[in-house]
């Protein structure tokens, strides 16, 4: 026996012996485990999924009849090149034989460094530096760590408040969490505890719709009356994710990076949900023909295979920070730069840029649009939208979670409707008869919910 390998203690261990029935699975989900946004104990049933495979998730038993579903959600946005793909196990198995994790501090590796100069090459122009961490919601702290940083570092602490606008979703860690929508975000849950950001009316709703004048002037008013404590303007380009799937125009974008150099501030561009092609441009910022000071990505790095997210900032940022009496970026995760998830991260973008990403977006897009046509004459339906491979149906009421599951479940469809939204981002590589399916289930959850 190996030395390393420790003798087995006596007694059964529930958790540690693998094959367990869905019904044991559920037990001990119910007893033990949190899941997002949920009660403990749970009051919903998950289900159980098996194994995934393509745009497949293959459940344990079957569901409402079915027991594969089609998977709209790349696992929320992350998911995009479906499940069990060839290139990215091979990659992870690669990776796995040379190393899965060394620390970051002091010592360096090629997975890490080539994702970086990846990230800095494929990123809207300047964005040259690259802080690699474990999740979104961490990017977005290192994000506004850089910007407070730099403002204090040039002798200017006062400049440490963040501006926003409503609608948006930015993660659930503290600072994240204080730049989420505050009605959705339940910031009245926290009132007192959570720093007090300054917020702007949403944007005007629509991808085509063209700026509206007065909201521009009511943008640029803000952030120059409150320019002098703000170090950074941080917002969602183009999509708000999270907090209620709805699009604006770039123009909105572009009017924010003008404005942030008119009144010396910080612009920082979450990209972390629209990154990697979701919105038919490679980031969102694209669209606007702008890039930010700093940008987070997340999400569809890893092609949904384990959790890696990154902030990149231009050398102005840097060398803001680098003049302080602390010339140091005060920051480094345990896992930071994990060579395993930058060779996936490595193998993902790869892969996409290795294709024609941008028609096979716009195919599932132009499939999503067909389909989620007739939906805008249901009865309870406010509004259809789509943009790149997003689809949204926008309802006059609260969505019933459970009716709606269900029927997309019966459909063959995994969806998660939130609030008075039913949506899907499914991955790239649907074909069109999945996505004209996601399309009828989005219907169907519409209807029944
Ligand atoms: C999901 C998301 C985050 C948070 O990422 P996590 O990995 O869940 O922490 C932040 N910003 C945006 C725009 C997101 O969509």
């Amino acid at each position: 026996m190996p030395e390393h390998t420790l003798a087995p203690s006596p007694g059964r261990h529930p958790g540690t012996e693998a094959g367990m029935e869905p019904d044991a699975v559920l037990a001990l989900d119910r007893r033990h485990v949190w899941h997002p946004y949920g009660p403990m104990p749970g009051t919903l049933e998950p289900l159980v999924v098996e194994s995934a495979q393509g745009v497949r998730l293959r459940l344990a038993r079957p569901a409402f009849g079915q027991r594969e579903l089609v998977d709209g959600m790349s696992s929320w946005w992350s998911a995009v090149h479906g499940y069990n793909h060839p290139v990215l196990n091979e990659a992870a198995r690669e990776q796995l034989g040379r190393m899965s994790h060394v620390m970051f501090g002091g010592l360096t590796h090629e997975p890490a460094v080539r994702l970086a100069a990846t990230l800095a090459e494929i990123s809207p122009g300047g964005l040259e530096h690259v802080f690699l961490s474990d999740s979104g919601s961490v990017a977005v702290e290192v994000a506004v760590k850089m910007c407070l940083q730099h403002w204090r570092s040039l002798g200017r602490p006062e400049k440490r408040r963040l501006l926003t606008w409503r609608g948006g979703y930015h993660g659930d860690t503290w600072h994240p969490m204080s730049v989420c929508d505050p009605d959705g975000g339940m910031h009245h849950l926290w009132s007192g505890a959570l720093p007090v950001q300054v917020f702007a009316q949403a944007p005007p709703a629509g991808f085509d719709a063209g700026p509206d004048p007065d909201y521009l002037r009511e943008l640029d008013e803000l952030i120059g009356r409150h320019a002098h404590e703000l170090a950074a303007v941080i917002v969602e380009p183009v999509v708000q994710g999270a907090g209620g799937m709805r699009f604006h125009s770039p123009a909105y974008v572009r009017a924010l990076r003008e404005a942030c150099d008119a009144h010396d501030v910080l612009l920082v561009l979450d990209e972390i949900a629209t990154g990697f092609g979701r919105t038919g441009s490679l980031f969102a910022a694209g669209h606007a023909g702008t890039a930010p000071d700093v940008m987070c990505v997340g999400k569809a790095l890893t092609g949904g295979y384990v959790s890696m997210a990154a902030t990149l900032c231009t050398p102005r940022v840097a060398e803001g920070i680098a003049r302080g009496s602390v010339p140091v970026l005060a920051h480094g995760p345990t896992f930071m730069g994990n060579p395993l998830a930058a060779s996936l991260a490595n193998a993902s973008i790869g892969l996409l840029l290795s294709q024609d990403w941008r028609s096979e977006v716009e195919r599932v897009g132009s499939g999503l649009r067909a389909g989620l046509a007739p939906a805008a004459a249901l009865p309870g339906v406010r509004e259809v939208s789509v943009l790149g491979a997003i689809g949204v149906l926008r309802l006059d009421h609260e969505v019933d979670m459970t009716a709606a599951t269900r029927a997309a479940v019966e459909t063959g469809v995994w969806l998660r409707p939130f609030r008075d939204t039913v949506y899907a981002m499914p991955p790239y590589i649907t074909p069109d008869e999945d996505v004209a399916r996601i399309a009828a289930a989005l219907c169907a959850a519409a209807r029944e919910g």
